[in-house]
């Protein structure tokens, strides 16, 4: 009777193993859970003038030069 205890014991252990979730197979949990998707990595450009790198959203533009400011914009491209 005793062995038939233990041999469901281990068929319990056996299917827990089994069944358990597996922790490494999870996906990567995201940076934002909620919905929110991450900011798209911003395009870098250089000013025609100094040479300084910096996003394009802040960039100054002349045409199709841009600059770091406007002061640059104005000095005009490196010479
Ligand atoms: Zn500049």
């Amino acid at each position: 009777m005793i062995f038939r205890l233990l041999l469901w014991v281990a068929l319990g252990v056996v299917a827990w193993l089994m069944l358990r979730p597996k922790q490494r197979a999870a996906p990567p949990r995201s940076r934002a859970p909620y919905g929110a998707p991450p900011p798209a990595p911003e395009a870098m450009v250089d000013c025609a003038r100094c040479g300084l790198h910096f996003p394009a959203s802040e960039a100054v533009r002349d045409g199709a030069r841009l600059y770091c400011c406007t002061a640059h914009r104005d000095a005009g491209p490196r010479e």
